[in-house]
């Protein structure tokens, strides 16, 4: 990039007004740097000061998808940067539009999505001076802490550097989100084209993916040849990574039962030879080597510590060096990118043999067979409930999505997540977006546009009806768009369920009730998508089974109980212990 700081933008001269394409906006050039780093999706929300930057994108054949609320926007993007390993992008206005955006920027880097957050700002001078100017916030700084880095452009030359920065900062090491403060006076400032045309160019080699070291992959290959009860452990940094053939390599030619978290599943098939799905507690408590691919040793795995064997062995292929006995000590760290590492441990595992014992994966196994029968009979029980709740309503949708492989599930809720994620088997990589490491609600509708956009896929979103609450005025947006998108809302009337009682007496709802007779439906009536409501799981079946196969947009609100589902579903031991009395 040559001489970028010589480069003067051009003052109007007063005989002529400037004319575009012989100069240009900062705007144009936004939209013009997106375009050449092959950033093509760009999902948000405008008005000032960034409105005509939207309509530059869409000049330049950028495909601009507009939102109802940021948030949904940002978690369309996170979703695509995900499912694509390209930064997604967010484009928000200033003050709570950008904060709106962030929240889903910040998710997106506690997940280790990558995405790019271009937010509209207001003149940096003024709000240095804080001359209380219009939608005045200090934006780069608010959003310094919660972002992997934050860049903030006040001239239009700098607007091709950040954003290369950008992408290469959001999906290089450890994916996360970036934070472009892209102020009104750089978006506004007027260059001539050629002066322009010189501040573009490729970052090379963006992602650049760092080997592991040959010792430390030694070291894994001796632990993991020497395990008698070794489990491999898949996390969504595995898919991610795109490794799906060399994981399936290692777990097929070593025999090692695998279990994956939420987002992994489908890695490799949830109903596979050796899956061991339904045995987690069995090996936290028995493996005594397990292989952690993409993962992190977190709450999700009580910190590796409680529930495991005191004696497990971790190896655990990571990317980021400070993941590293985070909570737990781990024996063969494999710091590096997952396909190199992988690679270069199959290579290190060449000619060994594995010395498990025969009869654990054996155990595992016979122990999934039982399981796996106990569900299905829960389930089919359920199926003759009426009215109906999550495993009833789960009896059909768990083998309708399962005859569909290749549609993306998203989902959220406290026991429509937790219960539909117990159901569903996958049986392909990334086709199961939730709410993640943060366990957090409000990512559906977002998700939903950004995996369809991102994939061309149809999707399926099944929703808790508090979970929709967050999201669902971007059902609109689904419904704008014209995607593939059918969204399930489980009402069972409140968060966790909908029997929740006033401790006062008065007759004001409680805390955690919502509206057991609401028609979710009309929502999708309102934006001339699809609709049906059921409440048995025959019309359930019969309605999913259309809304898939019409591959437009379709709202199901499925009826539920409203004393289906229990408080925070699997998760409950989280809350602090009541010292009240209280009905949920
Ligand atoms: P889960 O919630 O499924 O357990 P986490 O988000 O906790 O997964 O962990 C994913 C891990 O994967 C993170 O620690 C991240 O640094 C790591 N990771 C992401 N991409 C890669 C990659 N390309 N190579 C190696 N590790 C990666
Ligand atoms: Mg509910």
């Amino acid at each position: 990039m040559a001489d970028v700081n010589t480069i003067k933008s051009a003052a109007p001269a007063s005989d002529a007004a400037p004319h575009f394409p012989q100069q240009v906006t900062g705007m144009y050039i936004l939209a013009e740097t997106l375009r050449r780093l092959g950033l093509m999706h760009v999902y948000g929300l405008v008005g000032i000061p960034v409105t005509e930057a939207a309509y530059a994108m869409q000049k330049v054949g950028i495909n601009y998808y507009g939102f109802r609320f940021e948030q949904q926007a940002g978690m369309a993007a996170a979703t695509h940067g995900y499912l694509t390993k390209q930064p997604g992008v967010l484009l928000t206005v200033s003050s709570l539009g950008m904060l709106n955006g962030l929240t889903a920027t910040a998710n997106a880097t506690v997940n280790c999505y990558p995405m790019i957050q271009i937010s509209g700002a207001s003149d940096p001078d003024m709000v240095d001076m804080d001359m209380g100017t219009y939608e005045q916030l200090d934006q780069l700084n608010t959003a310094r802490p919660l972002v992997k880095a934050a860049f903030r452009c006040s001239h239009a030359k700098d607007i091709p550097r950040a954003l290369a920065r950008a992408y290469r900062v959001a999906v290089s090491g450890r994916p996360g989100g970036v934070y472009i403060d892209m102020t009104t006076p750089a978006l506004a400032e007027i260059m001539d084209a050629a002066d322009v045309e010189k501040l573009f160019y490729t970052p090379v080699d963006v992602a650049s993916p760092v080997a592991p070291n040959k010792e430390a992959v030694a070291r894994a290959a001796d632990i993991l040849s020497s395990a008698k009860r070794p489990a491999l452990l898949l996390g969504k940094g595995a898919a991610y990574a795109q490794v799906d053939d060399k994981i399936k390599t290692l777990v097929d030619t070593y025999r090692i039962p695998y279990l994956a978290m939420s987002m992994a599943k489908g890695l490799m098939p949830d109903a596979g030879e050796l899956s061991a799905l339904s045995c987690r507690s069995t090996i936290m408590e028995k493996a005594d080597v397990v292989v952690v691919v993409g993962a992190r040793i977190n709450w999700m795995l009580s910190f590796g510590r409680g529930k495991w064997n005191p004696d497990v062995k971790f190896i655990q292929l990571e990317v980021e060096p400070s993941e590293i006995d985070r909570n737990v000590p781990v024996a063969a760290p494999v710091v590096g990118d997952m396909g190199l590492a992988l690679d270069m441990l199959l290579d290190e595992m060449k000619g060994r043999s594995m010395s498990a014992d025969p009869a654990w994966l054996a155990s595992l196994q016979a122990d999934t067979k039982t399981k796996n029968a106990k569900f299905a009979a829960r389930l089919a029980d359920a199926a003759r409930l009426s009215p109906m709740n999550h495993w009833s309503a789960l009896s059909v949708v768990k083998p309708v999505l399962e005859a569909n492989p290749d549609v993306i599930l998203v989902n959220e809720g406290a026991n429509t997540l937790d219960d539909t994620r117990d159901s569903v088997d996958m049986s392909l990589p990334r086709h199961r977006i939730d709410c993640a490491s943060w366990s957090i609600m409000g990512m559906g509708m977002g998700s939903a546009v950004g995996a369809a956009v991102a994939t061309g896929k149809s999707v399926v979103a099944v929703e808790g009806d508090s979970a929709f609450g967050f999201s669902g005025m971007d059902f609109a947006t689904i419904c704008r768009y014209k995607l593939p998108v059918t969204v399930l809302v489980f009402n069972n009337g409140g968060i966790y369920n909908g029997i929740g009682v006033n401790p006062s007496g008065a007759d004001a709802p409680a805390p955690t009730t919502l509206d057991i007779d609401a028609q979710y439906n009309l929502i999708g009536k309102a934006f001339g998508a699809d609709n049906y409501r059921v409440d048995n799981i025959a019309d359930l079946r019969a309605a999913l089974e259309a809304a898939i196969a019409s591959k437009r947009p379709c709202l199901i609100d499925v009826q539920l109980a409203a004393d289906a589902g229990k408080e925070s579903g699997h998760i409950g031991y989280l809350n602090p212990t009541p010292l009240i009395d209280y009905t949920v």
